[in-house]
């Protein structure tokens, strides 16, 4: 193991030694490794689908009138990698804190389910799901299987394939998006310029002013207002673990992959 490595391990033990309550805070980087590329990398959705058109969902919907092979092209992007996406050995590793008498509470970022899907318990969803929908004025929401993104997901490759009417695409999506006497119903994902979900913004802050170590994974933190939750925890002194590729400001960094480091990290952990 490289020194560099093994030096921020034993930093990251003496943390937990003194840790109860542990908030992992979670960025599209965690889940890159079970095939769901992040948006920012290049290669990610922004370069072919531009944030400006694809990041909001006014210029989105415009695209069902305007052109609905194109938002299908981007849905099959965005749907593909998700519904066949399995949690990896990061995520696994994550919900395996629970097992080492932590009290741990996720905030991530992502919509793919996958830190539930791993076993993580408590688990907040800042920026929504792509597996619940609900109405855009009312709290009513429900949630998605697997299954029904799976045949959007095929539905839409047939659109773009056919290159259908708008209203084939409206029949195709129906179990997404929509509208019925109570109005219009969404993924609840939120996209640049909407409000967090107000309920998981006060939780995330609620546990990382309670949390005695925080664990930044696979995020740029560019996004705000998520990305200056870890305020919270450095201004009553939680020590911050940081793992990525890139640096960040924190107690300790561990460089690497979330597959590589995170099971390296839970090993670190004082046996309970
Ligand atoms: P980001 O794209 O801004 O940053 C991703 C970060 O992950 C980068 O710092 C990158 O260096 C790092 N990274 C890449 N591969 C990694 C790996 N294997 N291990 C560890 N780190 C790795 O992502 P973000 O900060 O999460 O913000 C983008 C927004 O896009 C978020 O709001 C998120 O909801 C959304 N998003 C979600 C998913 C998902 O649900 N899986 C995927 C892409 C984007």
């Amino acid at each position: 193991m490289a020194s560099e490595l093994k030096d921020g391990l034993a930093r990251c033990s003496e943390i937990f030694q003194r840790a109860r309550r542990i908030v992992v805070f979670s960025g599209a980087g965690v889940s890159a490794e079970s095939g769901i590329p992040t948006f920012r990398d290049p290669g990610g959705l922004w370069t072919a689908f531009p944030p400006d058109q694809f990041a909001n969902w006014a210029s989105i919907l415009r695209l069902v009138s305007t052109d609905p092979v194109l938002l299908a092209n981007f849905l099959v992007a965005l749907l593909r990698p998700i519904v066949s996406a399995r949690p990896n050995a990061a995520h696994l590793a994550i919900a395996a804190i629970e097992g080492k008498e932590k009290a741990v509470t996720v905030v991530t970022q992502n919509i793919d389910g996958l830190h539930q899907s791993a076993g993580s318990t408590t688990v907040i969803e800042l920026h929504g799901s792509l597996f619940e929908v609900g109405y855009v004025r009312s709290h009513e929401t429900w949630p998605v299987s697997s299954d029904a993104l799976k045949r959007v997901l095929q539905s839409m490759e047939q659109f773009c394939r056919d290159r259908g009417s708008a209203a084939a695409f409206m029949e195709a999506v129906s179990p997404l998006y929509g509208k019925t006497q109570k109005g219009i119903y969404l993924p609840r994902v939120v996209l640049f310029g909407d409000f967090l979900p107000e309920r998981a913004w006060e939780d995330a802050s609620y546990a990382l002013k309670k949390c005695d170590c925080m664990i930044i994974v696979g995020t740029s933190q560019v996004v705000q207002p998520a990305g200056s939750l870890s305020e919270l925890a450095t201004s009553h002194g939680a020590p911050i673990i940081g793992i990525g590729p890139e640096p960040i400001q924190c107690d300790a960094w561990l460089r690497g992959s979330a597959c590589e480091i995170l099971p390296r990290l839970v090993e670190a952990m004082p046996p309970v």
